[in-house]
């Protein structure tokens, strides 16, 4: 059984402006995480991932499918069921600055969901604090001081701790380290390992950054305008990527051994507007093979190995 798995979920908001028109921030999006693995969820800005981030963790309403977590259905969760769905889910922030409050020391910080919840004596959750910070490489010197007082990593270090507090299963990494310097940004990584192998956490680790999936992850989803377009363990996503799309990101970072050959397809435009998708394949306005085929039908699921599926008609011969 996976940790967790999601089927067919959708995520729609209706514009601002215009409640008649909806848009498809994630329509149909469907991918299972088996327990003690890394699953990355990859694509631009405005792809849909953190938006299917934040309906795993219920702090968005899926208009439809189903998000399977220990095998139950959490999706249309209330109540005190979604108040123990939260605490079996925890989520670090991109931005480490943003994500903590100022006026917190770090005790309180860490200690907040705890008391939340009311994990134990005040003794017991103090304990806690200090092991947390240990864990997470904070001197238990550090707990009196305030957000201000600390670097980006060693926030990033303290928003890890604070999600960790409650013991949970799944870790959902909403781009942990893109708002870091890159030489802070291998240490967190690396203490993201430790702590997965130490404590057997289960990562939705998500990223617009390729390299770092690389790093971290076992199973990769490519995501674009709310869709899943490929779907692949890391070895064959960039070993053989299929979706025209897949292989553009990888044609960008050529330093994750794809070799230029001077015949890579780049991607140009822009993404457009999930409130107005295009006709037929959604990635047909930027895509260097698309035919007439390709603007009026969408593409179904093709599985091109075990684990490998891809939606493209270049693959459903
Ligand atoms: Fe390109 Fe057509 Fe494949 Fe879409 S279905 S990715 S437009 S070739």
């Amino acid at each position: 059984m996976y940790l967790l798995e999601t089927k067919d979920l959708k995520v729609h908001f209706p514009m601002k402006n215009d409640k008649k028109v909806v848009i498809k921030a994630v329509d149909g999006v469907s991918f299972q995480i088996p327990e003690g693995k890394t699953f990355g969820l990859v694509g631009e800005s405005g792809c849909g991932k953190s938006t299917t981030a934040r309906a795993i963790i219920r702090l968005y309403e899926p208009a439809s499918g189903e998000i399977l977590f220990q095998g139950k259905n959490i999706a249309n969760l209330k109540g005190k069921e979604l108040k123990e769905h939260r605490r079996n889910v925890q989520m670090v922030f991109q931005d480490p600055y943003a994500s903590l409050n100022p006026r917190m020391t770090v005790n309180q910080t860490i200690m907040d969901p705890m008391k939340i919840y009311g994990t134990g004596t005040k003794d017991e959750m103090q304990k806690r604090v200090y092991e947390l910070m240990e864990l997470v490489g904070l001197d238990k010197r550090f707990a009196k001081r305030y957000p201000h007082e600390f670097s980006g990593g060693q926030r990033q270090r303290i928003g890890i701790a604070r999600a960790l507090a409650l013991n949970p299963r799944l870790v959902i990494l909403d781009e942990p380290v893109s708002a870091l310097d890159v030489s802070v940004q291998s240490q967190i990584l690396n203490l993201l390992k430790d702590l997965q192998r130490e404590l057997n956490l289960t990562y939705l680790f998500i990223s617009h950054n390729l390299s770092v999936v690389d790093y971290m992850c076992e199973n990769i989803a490519v995501m674009y305008l709310g869709h899943v377009v490929e779907q692949a363990s890391r070895e064959e996503l960039f070993r053989e990527p299929k979706h025209p799309y897949t292989q553009a990101l990888l044609s960008a970072i050529p330093s994750i051994g794809h070799q230029l050959t001077g015949e890579e397809k780049f991607l140009t435009g822009d993404i457009p507007s999930p409130a107005n998708p295009p006709s037929g394949c959604a990635f047909h306005t930027r895509c260097p093979y698309a035919t007439d085929r390709c603007r009026q039908e969408a593409p179904v699921r093709t599985q091109v190995s075990g684990t490998h599926t891809v939606f493209c008609h270049l693959q459903d011969k």
